[in-house]
């Protein structure tokens, strides 16, 4: 049989260089809440990121819980179901409701002419996500925010690093979040930024993610727990010496992708947009006509043990929990999309050879 290959596989660093990095911490014994290596990391992650504002969270998902009641979101919030199922249930345990806008056919996110028409009374923001790590229309998207009074909250889980026009991602809106689980390719096995305009947020997510603590004998807010640790912070400290290495080598596996797939009747691949600095965080494939269907291709993967993922199937508004309650009809090129797509394995060290043997498996089904 032959090797079993993942879709993705973590980027961690020498172990050396990671007890290294936690020497310190067997002398204080300050192990979380906010320590050395935390707030190095944030300090570096500024630079790195190119932001004014940023703040650590114990993961991606509860960033987001944590900005939208940082930014005081009510009523209903327009979002897709093309992505991570954190998105919608980070919307809906905060006590709105999800409006869902159709993506777009050619990238797959928000499809922003359909944005007006969802616009109602009670919308209070917009929640558009970089999947895959294609950054959305934002020139449009903030031209209607500013016309009706929205808020913008990026989910940016898969955009650590990128640039568009010359501007970081992290500086798009009025907010983003960026999730470093184990599979991103940043890494802090667990972990997650809010990275965001407004000076003033800064104290609200450092209350909302510590019980709202302020001081030995103050509680200013009802705030919960959502602190990255040390360890996490330290894991992230070594991994950031390495992400451009790593993006780097994503980068020769994706254009060894590219030159085997492209141009092949019934395979959509994404293009490649010239104003925009890529991570190279994932490799959707859209199997749209071609001879076999994307289940199909799928299984025959699976037989020669290489195992691709259905990103993103169910569509979010598809989910057990969200039947009806949601009509995945009114997404149709959502819909049509998550039934074709199919996301190859993609990390640093995948070898080429194996890209190949995979390019092959697609190609003479
Ligand atoms: C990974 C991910 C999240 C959640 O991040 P966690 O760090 O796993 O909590 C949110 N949105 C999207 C699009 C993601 O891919």
């Amino acid at each position: 049989m032959n090797k079993k290959i993942l879709v993705t596989k973590s980027s961690i660093p020498d172990l050396d260089e990671y007890v290294e990095e936690l020497k310190d911490l067997w002398e204080t014994r300050w192990l979380t809440n906010m320590g050395v290596k935390h707030q190095l990391l944030e300090e570096k992650l500024k630079e790195y990121l190119d932001t004014e504002n940023i703040t650590l969270f114990v993961n991606g998902h509860l960033a987001l819980e944590s900005i939208i009641q940082a930014m005081d979101l009510k009523g209903e919030v327009i979002t897709t179901p093309f992505t991570f199922i954190s998105t919608t249930h980070a919307i809906v345990r905060s006590g709105l409701t999800p409006v869902f806008c159709d993506i777009s056919y050619d990238d797959y996110t928000i499809d922003v002419s359909k944005i007006e028409d969802l616009i109602t009374e009670r919308t209070s923001a917009i929640i558009p996500v970089h999947v895959y790590g294609n950054i959305c229309d934002y020139q449009e998207i903030d031209r209607i925010a500013k016309k009706y009074n929205l808020i913008v909250i990026y989910d940016a889980a898969h955009a650590f690093g990128e640039r568009i026009d010359g501007r970081n991602v992290s500086n798009l809106g009025d907010a983003s979040i960026f999730s470093f689980h184990a599979t991103k390719v940043f890494n802090t096995i667990e972990g997650g930024a809010v990275t965001y305009k407004k000076n003033e947020l800064k104290e609200k997510l450092d209350q909302i993610k510590n019980f709202g603590i302020t001081g030995p004998e103050s509680i200013e807010s009802v705030g919960g727990n959502a602190k990255m640790n040390e360890f996490q912070a330290a894991m992230g400290i070594c991994n950031l010496r390495h992400v451009d290495d790593e993006i780097e080598k994503r980068k020769k596996v994706v254009e060894r992708y590219r030159e085997r797939l492209s141009d092949i009747k019934g395979i959509k691949l994404y293009e490649e947009k010239e104003n925009v600095k890529s991570n190279y965080a994932y490799f959707p494939v859209l199997f749209d006509g071609y001879k076999a269907t994307r289940d199909e291709i799928f299984e025959e993967l699976k037989k020669n043990n290489i195992f691709a993922r259905k990103y993103f199937y169910p569509l979010t508004n598809d989910a057990q929990c969200y039947k009806n309650k949601f009509n995945v009809e009114e997404t149709p090129t959502a819909k049509y999309v998550s039934e074709r797509i199919l996301t190859l394995p993609l990390y640093a060290d995948l070898e080429l050879s194996d890209v190949d043997r995979i390019c092959d498996i697609i190609r003479n089904i």
